[in-house]
């Protein structure tokens, strides 16, 4: 029996696990010990991270549509087919009329290869990922403040904080292993601030619980920043050193009325005030958030408040302060890195600086589209926009809102194709469907979300006649009459760090250590970042931003009285493809449910576990109903991992008008009992 040590494939906390393999098979997982996150720990998904590996269900040989029907094919037919297709609609309506997904479950290079493909053969920028429904406001807002949309400091620093600040994050449940960095600062005294209109696990612990009504971000953190303001505790030699625009920033605070805050969010002054002071009087203090303050018609200006609050009282430039988006999947952050965005190239370089554009093309030997391209959510919410698909590794069908329209836009283009390791919800509707390997199956890089950069190593080689998705790009752009000549991932990496400044110092000898990379690296002898920002932002100064409050797009009213809002549950992870199809995690969390108010749950006379209708302008879906003393009056709550109880059937499809995020937070539902 040998180890082999790999990356966990499922959230970005991004823990180091062995992978124990005797004859090629992998007999069990243990937790590495010397990991600067794992730490000799897993959550429950990493300890069971390898049973859909050898699950009956994975796919084992191309298949192909044939009068209405997927059928076996071989991969020379799967993918000429594909390149057939692609091209010849390319060559009818123009690159503009494809669009690829790429994946947040799939390495560096694989992302990498698929943008340069999409890019450089295609002619297309209609290129993106899941990060569009998790962090593109990330990407965005800290972007537009500080000059980098990436998590300012590291991980491991939150053990030494002096306030912790947790909002949208149920951290427990989604970053567990995060979660035990908060404990460790608890247990040395520090104290934390949990802002959520949920009563998550964390806010048990929490030394000041906020509970503000959905969709309403805005408003409660302009009113802690004018208290902040008000009470003098600004951090005025920050501000005068590093950040640009406060006293535009200053008046609009000044001018906005405290008396609307308790009003729209719920949460009174008196409160506030108290987390407002704890927070800026902390000499070390982190702000944590995600998904529940990017999901909104309001992500990018809830994370550039947040920006503010931190610029305002100086809580960054140092280890143990900053911002903390947390990322979901356990590359998210590289597919964005990589540039599987519409408007970027790998490394946040933009599509439409000719200077770019002249590198880029002149080291691909290929004329690259300098318009940026379209957002996964204008491409699968339109349809007959996008005539041509490639999905790799994505389950859009269940992991965007409004699922009967995403069907529809799917189903309506000429032709689809999706490479993955089951046959999922998305796969079903495709032309071409490619068996991909696992991630136990291939070499690679994934980044975690505090831009850690860490091998995924091969253990076992790729089930059936699966292959690495790398090696099913580069046999693609074979076929489309673009060679790709890469022996290994290996040399996929080192041409990324030649045109990617951030990882200018990233080649695979350098990521035998289990500490990986943490980007900017700039160049061979560039130990990497554990913190950003440190003597100037990214951008030069720190921007304040003026935000006003805009409410969520759906409200409830008398035929949709409830507020639906979604997310996930410690046992599955996003659409279950994998979760689901591995047994302690099932036996865990069997089957979908919404979530109630017992209060609520008895005017309508519902009992726990009884079968409900949960009922949105966009469809129904028949659940359990689950009592929990968790959730504000009139508020419902369901995970989004289920087929079964799909809850993306009900979600609603209104973005963010700048980081075209869907407002998946928050819907107006109403509630039936199943007669
Ligand atoms: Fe994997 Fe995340 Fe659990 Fe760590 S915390 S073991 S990365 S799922």
């Amino acid at each position: 029996m040998h180890s082999v040590l790999t990356t966990c494939p499922f959230c970005a906390c991004g823990c180091g696990l062995y992978l124990h393999v005797e004859n090629e098979r992998i007999v069990g997982v243990s937790p590495s010990k010397k990991h600067p996150i794992s730490r000799g720990n897993l959550c429950v998904k990493g300890w069971n991270s390898i049973e859909h590996v050898r699950h009956a269900e994975r796919l084992r040989e191309p298949l192909i549509r044939k009068n209405g029907k997927l059928v076996k094919t071989g991969w020379n037919h799967a993918l000429k087919r594909i390149s057939h297709e692609l091209l010849r609609i390319k060559k009818k309506y123009g690159g503009e009329s494809i669009g690829i997904l790429s994946s947040a479950k799939c390495t560096n290079e694989e992302n990498y290869l698929l943008m340069k493909l999409g890019r450089a053969i295609l002619k297309t920028n209609n290129l993106d990922h899941c990060a569009r429904l998790c962090h593109s406001p990330s990407v965005l807002g800290l972007t537009n403040a500080f000059g980098s949309g990436a998590m300012t400091n590291s991980i491991s620093e939150l053990a030494g904080a002096e306030v912790i600040l947790v909002t949208g994050s149920n951290t427990t449940e989604q970053h567990p292993q995060i979660a035990r960095f908060i404990f460790e600062a608890l247990d040395k005294g520090a104290k934390l601030i949990v802002i959520d209109p949920r009563r998550i696990e964390l806010s048990k612990f929490a030394h000041i619980y906020l509970r503000p009504r959905l969709g309403t971000d805005v408003i409660w953190l302009n009113g802690m920043m004018k208290i902040i303001l008000d009470e003098g505790l600004v951090d005025d030699s920050f501000i005068k050193m590093r950040t640009e625009n406060f006293s535009e920033f200053k008046k609009f605070l000044s001018r906005s009325d405290l008396s609307q805050v308790e009003a729209i969010s719920g949460i009174s002054l008196e409160d506030l005030g108290r987390a407002a002071k704890m927070y800026a009087g902390a000499k070390r203090a982190i702000i944590i958030y995600s998904m529940g303050i990017t999901q909104h018609v309001s992500g990018t200006d809830n994370v550039e408040s947040i920006a503010n609050l931190a610029m305002m009282t100086g809580h960054l430039e140092q280890e143990i302060t900053g911002v903390f988006p947390l990322r979901g999947q356990n590359n998210v952050q590289g597919a964005c890195d990589m540039g599987a965005l519409p408007g970027m190239l790998s490394g946040y370089q933009r599509v439409d600086d000719p200077a770019v554009l002249d590198k880029f093309s002149r080291a691909w030997n290929a004329d690259l589209p300098s318009t940026p391209g379209l957002s996964s959510v204008d491409m699968l919410h339109n349809a007959g926009r996008i005539k041509g698909m490639f999905i790799m590794g994505e389950n859009s069908m269940l992991s965007h809102p409004d699922m009967k329209n995403v069907r529809a836009s799917l189903e309506n283009s000429d032709f689809l194709a999706v490479a993955d390791i089951f046959l999922t919800e998305t796969a079903e509707v495709a032309d071409v469907v490619l068996p991909a390997a696992a991630f136990v199956e291939k070499d690679g890089t994934v980044t975690s979300t505090e831009r850690r950069i860490q091998r995924m190593r091969k253990a076992i080689p790729p089930a059936h006649l699966s292959k690495p998705d790398w090696q099913i790009i580069i046999e693609l752009a074979r076929h489309m009459g673009y060679p790709m000549d890469y022996e290994s991932p290996a040399e996929v990496m080192e041409e990324i760090a030649l045109l990617t400044p951030i990882y200018g110092g990233v080649y695979y000898d350098r990521l035998e250590t289990v500490q990986g990379l943490q980007w900017p690296c700039s160049d061979r002898n560039h130990p990497g970042t554990p913190y950003l920002h440190k003597k100037s932002f990214t951008r030069g100064k720190g921007l304040f931003a003026c935000i006003g409050y805009r409410p969520p797009a759906e409200l409830p009213d008398k035929e949709y009285p409830f507020a639906l809002t979604t997310g996930r549950v410690y046992e599955h992870w996003h659409t279950g493809s994998m979760t689901r199809r591995i047994s302690i995690l099932k036996r865990e969390c069997p089957e979908g449910f919404v979530e109630i108010s017992p209060e609520d749950a008895r005017v309508l006379g519902i009992i726990n576990g009884e079968p409900v209708k949960v009922i949105s302008p966009r469809g129904e879906v028949i659940t359990r109903a689950k009592l929990v003393g968790s959730l504000p009056a009139q508020t419902l709550f369901m995970p989004f991992h289920f087929r079964e109880a799909p809850a993306n059937a009900l979600t609603n499809n209104a973005v963010d008008p700048q980081a075209r995020i869907p407002e998946l937070k928050i819907c107006a539902v109403r509630l039936e009992k199943v007669t």
